[in-house]
């Protein structure tokens, strides 16, 4: 049973605890095959946005809108302020630097969280709000689904989050699924990214450290309360830890893509509608089916 009758498209997440795991692979083939035998209003969501690739994929799709992604970051005017540093006190990110005896007051933009409470805080109206560019979103037709959205951190901004905000923020009412491709690891843009997921689809490889990064992932999207499967990629390769850790916590395995060197240089060259093997079609088929049985 799935619930794409809903109004809401149905979003599922993919993650893995570390890089190197396939994640994106898997999340442009899940794509392309739920767009097969699913439903073909899918839409890709790159929530990468430090590093987003998902593009690599598809060297033929065409950007059909651009947008910038801003925050607006408290300034202070040394000439207005009285250093008196109550803003400092409320400022829960320290984000904030007053040194009155040399007469400094300055806001440090990677920590400041545009939470506007410095500038409530400030009885002497020594600060106001600059708006300051921290990435952006692109929008991508391609030959699959209803394209692929990408959201693009600006170089030297440390705002993942809130690029990941305001990509997930986007309409998105032509898809019935959207796949959330999100970051490696388990840090806040990973949280973000899975917190509104009605599935997490975990990608893994059957080494000792993909059973620990693993591990990590799955407490994390427990405490998340979150309906996880996992797809072993590369599955030959290493040994059947990752099976025992699976099979110890009851977390169930959609399906196992095997390690073969063909898939790996045909996916390196990019193009999927050219370089998809029909060989995974089988595995695909068997993971969509199995995700549709964990959607209530
Ligand atoms: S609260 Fe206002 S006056 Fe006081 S230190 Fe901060 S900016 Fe300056
Ligand atoms: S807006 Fe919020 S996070 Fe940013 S400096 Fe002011 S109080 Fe701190």
């Amino acid at each position: 049973m799935n619930n794409l009758s809903k109004k809401e498209p149905f979003k599922i997440a993919v993650a893995s605890g570390k890089g190197g795991t396939g994640k994106t692979t898997v999340s442009v083939n899940l794509q392309y095959f739920i767009s097969k035998f699913w439903s073909e209003k899918v839409l890709l969501l790159d929530c990468d946005v430090e590093e987003p690739n998902d593009l690599i994929f598809f060297p033929e799709s065409e950007i059909t809108g651009n947008k910038e992604v801003h925050l607006l970051v408290p300034f202070i005017d040394t000439q207005k302020c009285t250093f008196c540093r109550k803003c400092v006190d409320w400022c829960e990110f320290n984000a904030i630097v007053v040194i009155p005896p040399v007469k400094f007051a300055q806001v440090n933009q990677s920590l400041c969280h545009s939470c506007g409470a410095c500038i409530v805080a400030c009885n002497n109206g020594a600060i106001s709000e600059n708006k300051v560019s921290i990435g952006e979103i692109n929008n991508y037709k391609t030959q699959i689904g209803v394209g692929l959205t990408e959201g693009k951190l600006k170089i030297g901004s440390a705002m993942q989050t809130s690029v990941i905000k305001a990509l997930k923020s986007e309409d998105f009412n032509n898809a019935e699924i959207i796949i959330y491709d999100a970051p490696p690891g388990t840090s806040c843009p990973v949280v973000t990214t899975v917190s509104d997921a009605d599935f997490v689809v975990l990608v893994t490889e059957p080494t000792p450290f993909g059973v620990y990064d693993l591990s990590l992932t799955v407490d994390l999207l427990k405490e998340m309360n979150k309906t996880t499967g996992v797809i072993v990629n590369k599955s030959g390769l290493g040994n059947n830890e990752v099976y025992e850790y699976l099979e110890q916590n009851n977390i169930p395995i959609l399906g196992a893509i095997p390690f073969n060197k063909n898939y790996a240089s045909k996916y390196a060259q990019g193009n999927i509608l050219k370089n998809i093997l029909i060989e995974t079609e089988d595995f695909y088929k068997e993971i969509i089916s199995n995700i549709k049985k964990y959607i209530n």
